[in-house]
């Protein structure tokens, strides 16, 4: 039986349909500018065989859904007869907050939970639940499974999870560290203790997901310890736009001083920091790279800058761990395709028993152990795969609730 990965934005939806037997994706494709002119529909079928990129009109998200369910079983370039053949649908939801701990049914009261969150990611919950809502009035007989990019975090202890704030904070308004990329760091970290034999609830590790957003997960025995993201997704190291942490009196500064409005100040720590606003040219790992080797001293000090902040973060979690890490696993864009960047972050790194070996490090978007033979703490590069993850964790949902 199959799968089908829904992960639905605001003028976008990817999807991905996955064979549970063999776990193989059977197609895959990516909606854009849904409710804007000029749609576009881009669709592979696993072959590469059949693939279709062509401008549509797509006014909303129902009619998207309905364009993904008709080219599955397309005579022609879909992969199954009949959508019988699809046993789960698996939602991409962001934002579970502090009652979601878990992969769940989308019954209506979880969903209205969901509902709930929206105030705590207001771009990405209600466009995902417009996916929720459109794939279910399609095929409502099947079920449906919100895989969140939070439950993986649920399991951090209140050391991890509380700020230095008045408590009343916490306890009035929910403000606390939640953390995100959850199916990203719970995929590697479990494909990190299989691929080195050791059981996944005795497996100590930080992952290091590095692609546009950028987020270190402390994992303790198989479960979320600590994490580099927070309430929001704007801090720990910096990312492509986004600054990472910043000295909140900064901020004061820009409002009180610099007469910044909060939409200023908005705009500038999400877009316009991180890579792109240190160097000056791009939020583009590839672009500063280029610029760096070419001399440009602002994007060499992007890169060390980036360096330096996730360096100190393995640090901090290897020593929260008691020193007693089993790997460091690099992943996402950055993480499982820069040479130079995982180089960069490691050297010193010696210090917590972890040593890169240059040559074997020298590989793009494979899954290898990328440390010399007597490092003791393994550094491995685990591509990540979190349409899998739904998947799994979608198939694991329905065969309990049935
Ligand atoms: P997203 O968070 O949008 O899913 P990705 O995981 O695709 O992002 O990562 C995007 C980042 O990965 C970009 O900064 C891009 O430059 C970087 N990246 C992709 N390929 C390479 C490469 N070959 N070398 C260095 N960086 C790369």
């Amino acid at each position: 039986m199959d799968i089908l990965v829904i992960n639905s934005g605001s003028s976008s939806i990817k999807f991905q349909l996955i064979n549970m037997h063999n776990k193989k994706v059977l197609c895959k494709g990516l909606l854009e500018r849904i409710g804007i002119a000029d749609g576009i529909f881009n669709y592979e079928s696993h072959d590469g065989k059949d693939k279709i990129k062509e401008t549509r009109d797509i006014p909303n998200h129902r009619v998207g859904i309905k364009m993904i369910l008709d080219v599955i079983q397309d005579p022609k370039a879909g992969v199954i007869k009949s959508l019988d053949e699809i046993e789960g649908v698996g939602h991409r939801i962001v934002h579970g907050g502090e009652k979601i701990n878990t992969s769940v049914l989308l019954t209506e009261a979880n969903i209205k939970l969901i509902e709930e969150c929206i105030p705590l990611a207001p771009l990405h919950n209600p466009p995902n639940l417009m996916g929720v809502e459109a794939v279910k009035s399609e095929l409502p007989n099947v079920p449906h499974v919100g895989v969140f990019d939070t439950a993986f975090h649920a399991t951090m202890p209140e050391e991890s999870y509380i700020y230095g704030l008045n408590y009343e904070y916490y306890e009035k308004h929910r403000i606390r560290r939640f953390g995100f990329h959850g199916t990203s760091h719970q995929y590697v970290a479990e494909k990190g203790a299989d691929i080195l034999g050791i059981p996944r609830d005795q497996f100590n590790c930080v992952t290091c997901h590095m692609g546009n957003g950028v987020s270190f997960t402390a994992v303790k025995n198989g479960k979320s310890f600590d994490t580099s993201l927070g309430y929001g997704t704007m801090c720990g190291i910096p990312m492509g736009t986004r600054a990472g942490d910043l000295d909140p009196a900064i901020l004061l500064h820009m409002l009180d001083n610099l007469k910044m409005s909060t939409k200023d100040v908005h705009n500038q720590i999400y877009n316009n920091s991180g890579l792109k606003g240190m160097s000056g040219l791009s939020n583009d790992m590839r672009d500063v790279q280029k610029a760096a080797a070419e001399g440009n001293k602002r994007a060499e000090l992007a890169l060390e800058v980036f360096a330096h902040a996730a360096k100190k973060y393995i640090g901090a979690f290897s020593t929260l761990m008691g020193g007693t890490l089993h790997a460091i696993i690099f992943t996402a864009g950055i993480g499982e395709n820069d040479i130079a960047t995982r180089e960069r972050i490691c050297n010193g790194l010696e210090v917590l028993g972890a040593r890169i070996d240059k040559k074997k490090n020298d590989i793009r978007g494979e899954e290898k152990i990328v440390s010399t033979d007597d490092s003791r703490v393994k550094i491995m590069v685990i591509p990540t795969n979190e349409e899998l993850m739904i998947a799994l964790e979608t198939h694991r949902v329905a065969e309990e609730s049935h």
